[in-house]
């Protein structure tokens, strides 16, 4: 063993070189003896120089206000060279003792208050409710940001002296010189169909500080100066081809007056298969801080004040807008963004699509004028008695309902897959919707993968110049030089380059140009969207490597999967990697381009984390490619033998941070236990003898914010954290999983992985991986969400951190997230006809595109109870009710919970008794848009998130809930109400045919026992997992083709996959289950499960609709709902 002078400082935040030596650290170099480490400019860590300033008032901590963690200046001195029992001979990493101030004290003590929880409602409180009552009264005031939000942005990271000398490795890579020096002219406004190559950013921009301390929104230069206008800017529109000429000049062409359409309006609420109809969430006021106020000064002075008040109705159009019977492109019979959602999903964009170019709904508002939204909806609102009608589930998946809007508006709204109402009208008045007592609110699938997705580059794109809302297919022109906001009704001018249609490559139709054409659309932003050059592609992986992490055998799984996948890592010449591991120590390895092998650097002072060698720890992933590999190849067995059973995972994920602060990036965590020594250790809380019988159920909050807070630091520096848990003991989900919750991450949780016991559990573990490396990732992302004055938004739920009102701080933005808003209505919408819904989402691409996703949903308000009902979308509804029932659990009780949900039910079908009925007849009744709700509700009360009385574990219970919470909407559903399918008699009649393959389309079955039968074999799709359910007496002719088994009893116990048998009822059955696979981007695991069977118990419990010991049968609970709406 050698050692190494060694010099690190842990800044003081002034600038001045703070040393904890010079010391002698001693350095074992296994490959390299002798070289020397110089640590001069390692930029110091200073945990508070991310966070929020204390918040005022109450925030999501009730146990007091945002606690600063004490700088680290100082370190405590780790065990003196101690050996690192295994791997023999790696080089240990070991700050010699110093007698130095007091120790870095461990953040959660900074809580005063024992046991802080942490309210899920991530925005504000919950507005103060009844005790089981979700709704909040009318005209209540708004609360305030809440108390932990940030209101300026993150600082630097560094003090002033490491932003004159950057961390070296990360920041040289961050630029690339070819993109800075390619920046595309500022007039350039070329439409492209496929990615562009360019990284518009400014070269001038400082490298150092990250994001100035006055602006939130971290994308825009201060002081940049506005982008010309560039009078007649050569638009090209180029679907795979060279631009096209610059467009005519000379005078606009005049537009013919054509008459106005004088087709009926669409009366019906829920007409079956159009799918069209979403959600956003509207702004609040807006934040002087938010992006929007820099955009306003990118965009010149602001013009005097919105005009006040909306001006009424729904704007008409001159003659020269009006509708007229131009027909559509009669090869688009689909409207792209509606088409997507019947897609299998693709990794990248597709080329644009030519839209229609009839009439744009932005022509077509005079048809509102006419539209009764009071004329009968037959089916929405038909009665059913759900006390008789037992049969009410629909033979195939519900559509969600379509808005009751004109054809025209309909046919281009936003998909309802992407951007989704609990209520497809929107009630006039507050009051209005408290008389409903259904919630309202919004469910996102922002980034989901698209297969067709205009994306547009232009220099100019054109937005609101009072509240920045992106101009959309529902904005009114009034001329064609002006064009009314649909959100805050203020008429802005046309720029000149958009009179210009690159589509039909005409002049004067700015109301065809795609960006009026499409509900979803994706600009490549201009250099004002940026106030750094985009982020390279980062990733930092971080694997537990205990003697319990060895056991279960994981790591040869992500090493394997890694290698395979190392070329399909998203991103471009400029991507980065590293690796840590740890257990009582963290282990670092030298990457760096030279190296024959990589080298591996131990530290073991993990209470004071420190980076050995900061710039060869993340290394261009081209340039160091085969060392990469050869770690990948060597890691699994490096720690064979280990016997080291702690975990210091707090200490690995603040050295995570440090590596990644300097750029961003995405940090994934694989764990395999409570994590027990260092920062962030933890205990076990859960008392398994409690699982079935506790009275209400404990330790759902977290039981210490360090990961929380350190959430908050990564998403100050852009850096997303996705966890991995493969644990079959106790692991602390409730604490552990903070970490991705406010760093916008995903959560993966493998319960009891073993390798050899577990084999299903391998298998989704490794078709996860493959998608979780692949698939579309965005960095530095924010989004955000508007909706038309009048309304508001104040409580989201997903995976993210609110940084201003109705920003949200998305340091990775992945194409599985979902998310979900509440809203309120606080102004009288009587005026108006319509209301719509923005959701605009910037980030950075992993080719180092600054991207800007929008997506823009129309709904029609409506003043009548009968109407609001007719639009309700109980799926929505449902998923929403879960992520607040989610909340309420934690805040309040999960009893609280259930009982809310229950009174959810009651409440609204006891508004519809009294405000809807005309005629009163005995019975329990339901508008049939809403006969499934009591069912939805009961299924919620029997899922693994808020059951009783059912064994069940603690972290199962709380990976429930962090799904429902951040799952889109149609993976939630699945897992509160499963689908049960009968496939032993599957047949061709009725099949789709996708690619050549012939998908059986067997009907859906209640999910009751009564619905089986043992003659044949049964499907159970619970989103995440699948069952296979064969009957004692299963037609032999099944087991021999489809299990290749000759009798019941031949059946494995433990089979979780099918064989590939060349026999037709075998082809139906893979095609079918393979094709419920691929609708969904995890990888749910296949049980075939015996009568007899263990799992048996799990596939029963999914049996909604029977009772069981604990809870009500569906007709019971239908007793339960009559019984309390008759009171
Ligand atoms: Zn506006």
């Amino acid at each position: 063993m050698s050692t190494a002078g060694f010099n690190s400082q842990n800044g003081t935040g002034t600038g001045q070189t703070y040393a904890n030596g010079p010391s002698q650290n001693p350095v074992a170099l296994q490959q390299l003896p002798g070289v020397s480490y110089s640590m001069t400019h390692q930029p110091p860590y200073n945990p508070m120089q991310a966070k929020a300033p204390s918040p005022p008032g109450p925030g999501l901590y009730p146990s007091g206000p945002y606690q600063p963690v004490p700088p680290v200046s100082s370190y405590q001195p780790g065990p003196p060279l101690s050996s690192y029992p295994t791997p023999p001979g790696q080089p240990l990493l070991t700050r010699p003792p110093l007698g130095g101030p007091p120790s870095h004290t461990p953040p959660q003590s900074a809580s005063p208050s024992p046991g802080p929880r942490l309210p899920p409602a991530q925005a504000t409180p919950p507005p103060p409710v009844s005790s089981s009552s979700y709704y909040s009264s009318p005209q209540q005031p708004q609360p305030m940001a809440p108390a932990w939000q940030y209101n300026t942005a993150p600082p630097p990271s560094g003090p002033p002296t490491s932003m004159n000398t950057p961390p070296r490795g990360p920041v040289a890579n961050h630029v690339n010189p070819a993109a800075s020096s390619t920046a595309p002219p500022p007039s350039s406004a070329a439409y492209s169909s496929a990615p562009q190559a360019h990284v518009s950013h400014s070269a001038t921009q400082p490298l150092g500080p990250r994001m100035p301390p006055t602006s939130v929104h971290g994308y825009t230069q201060p002081g940049a100066a506005p982008p010309p206008m560039n009078p007649i800017a050569p638009h090209t529109y180029q679907p795979n081809r060279a631009p096209y000429g610059p467009p005519p000049t000379g005078p606009p062409p005049t537009m013919k007056p054509t008459p106005p359409p004088t087709g009926p309006p669409m009366a019906n609420a829920t007409p079956p298969p159009p799918k069209a109809d979403g959600t956003v969430a509207g702004n609040g006021p807006q934040a002087p801080n938010s992006y929007n106020h820099v955009d306003n000064k990118m965009a010149g002075l602001p013009q005097p004040g919105p005009p006040g008040r909306h001006l009424g109705h729904y704007p008409s159009l001159p003659p020269g807008y009006q509708n007229t019977s131009t027909p559509h492109n009669a090869t688009s019979p689909m409207h792209p963004a509606m088409q997507a959602a019947t897609q299998p999903y693709t990794q990248a964009p597709q080329p644009y699509q030519q839209p229609p170019v009839g009439p744009g709904p932005a022509q077509l508002s005079p048809s509102l004028a006419a539209m009764s939204l009071q004329s009968s909806t037959p089916e929405a609102l038909r009665v059913v008695n759900l006390l008789q009608d037992r049969n009410l589930l629909p033979p195939s998946p519900i559509p969600a309902p379509t808005p009751c809007l004109p054809q025209d508006l309909q046919k281009i709204n936003c998909n309802p897959e992407v951007f989704r109402s609990t209520l497809t009208s929107i009630p006039q008045t507050q009051s209005l919707l408290n008389k409903a007592k259904m919630p309202l609110g919004l469910l996102l699938h922002p980034f989901k993968d698209l297969s067709q997705l205009p994306v547009v580059t232009s220099s100019t794109i054109v937005r609101c110049r009072s509240c920045r809302t992106y101009i959309n297919p529902f904005v009114s022109f009034l001329d064609q030089r002006r064009w009314k906001c649909n959100l805050c009704y203020r008429v802005n001018d046309v720029p000149e380059e958009f009179m210009y249609n690159p589509v039909s490559r005409s002049y004067g139709e700015p109301h065809k140009r795609p960006e009026v054409q499409n509900a979803t659309i994706e600009f490549i932003a201009p250099s004002e969207y940026m106030l750094r050059p985009p982020q390279p592609a980062v990733y930092l992986f971080v694997l537990d490597v205990s003697h319990n992490a060895v056991e279960t055998g994981y790591l040869n799984v992500f090493c394997q999967s890694l290698l395979d996948n190392i070329n399909s890592l998203p991103g471009d010449s400029r991507t980065k990697v590293g690796f840590i591991t740890f257990d009582s120590t963290i282990h670092f390895y030298n990457l760096q381009e030279g190296l024959s092998q990589p080298q591996m650097l131990i530290v073991s002072d993990i209470e004071d984390i420190f980076l050995p060698t900061p710039d060869s720890l993340l290394v261009n992933l081209n340039e160091c490619k085969e060392l990469v590999q050869d770690l990948l190849k060597s890691l699994p067995t490096l720690f064979e033998k280990t016997m080291e059973t702690q975990s210091a995972l707090g200490s690995a994920l603040q050295a995570a941070f440090k590596l990644l602060s300097p750029t961003g990036g995405r940090m994934s965590v694989f764990q395999t236990q409570l994590p027990n020594l260092g920062v962030g250790a933890l205990q076990s809380r859960e008392d398994p003898n409690q699982r079935a019988n506790a009275k209400d159920i404990q330790h759902l909050s977290p039981a210490t914010d360090f990961y929380k807070k350190l959430a908050l630091d990564c998403s100050g520096q852009q850096v997303a954290v996705d966890l991995f848990l493969l644990s079959a003991q106790y692991c602390d989900l409730a604490s552990l999983g903070c970490i991705s919750r406010y760093s916008a991450g995903s959560i993966y949780y493998y319960p009891s992985y073993h390798h050899q016991h577990n084999p299903s559990q391998v298998e989704c573990f490794q078709k996860d991986l493959k998608r979780y490396l692949t698939r579309k990732i965005g960095f530095e992302a924010v989004m955000r969400i508007r909706c038309t004055k009048g309304m508001s938004i104040h409580t989201f739920h997903g995976n993210f951190f609110v940084r201003s009102t109705d920003l949200l701080s998305l340091p990775n933005v992945n194409p599985d997230a979902g998310f979900a808003v509440q809203m309120s209505i606080e102004e009288n919408l009587d005026d108006m006809q319509v209301v719509s819904f923005q959701a605009a989402l910037l980030y950075t691409s992993s080719k180092g595109e600054r991207r800007i996703r929008v997506h823009t949903l129309c709904l029609p308000v409506v003043n009548s109870l009968s109407d609001i009902f007719a639009g309700a979308d109980v799926q929505a509804i449902s998923g929403l009710l879960a992520c607040m029932a989610v909340d309420r659990s934690v805040t309040a009780s999960l009893s609280d919970a259930r009982d809310a949900m229950t009174n959810a039910a009651i409440d609204s079908l006891t508004s519809y008794r009294q405000s809807v009925l005309t005629i009163q007849q005995p019975g329990l009744l339901a508008p049939a848009c809403l006969r499934l709700f009591p069912l939805f509700i009961l299924a919620l009360l029997k899922q693994k998130s808020f059951r009783t009385g059912t064994s069940t574990r603690l972290d199962d219970r709380v990976f429930a809930m962090c799904q429902l919470k951040y799952q889109p909407l149609i993976y939630a559903m699945l897992m509160i109400h499963p689908a049960l399918y009968r496939v032993d008699d599957l047949t061709d009649e009725g099949a789709l045919n996708i690619n050549e393959r012939t998908i059986p389309q067997p009907r859906l079955l209640q999910l009751s026992v009564e619905k089986l039968c043992r003659e044949g074999a049964f499907l159970m799709d619970a989103g995440t997992v699948m069952y296979l359910w064969i009957g004692r007496n299963c037609h032999p002719n099944f087991l021999t083709q489809v299990l290749g088994v000759p009798n019941y009893a031949a059946v494995p116990d433990n089979l979780y996959m099918l064989p590939e048998l060349d026999t037709a009822e075998s082809q139906r059955t893979r095609a079918f289950i393979g094709w419920l696979r691929d609708q969904r981007p995890f990888f749910p695991s296949l049980h075939v499960i015996r009568e007899e069977s263990q799992r048996k118990a799990s596939f029963m419990q999914n049996m909604i609709e029977d009772r069981t010991e604990s809870a009500l049968s569906y007709y019971e609970f239908l007793l339960h709902l009559q019984q309390q709406i008759s009171k």
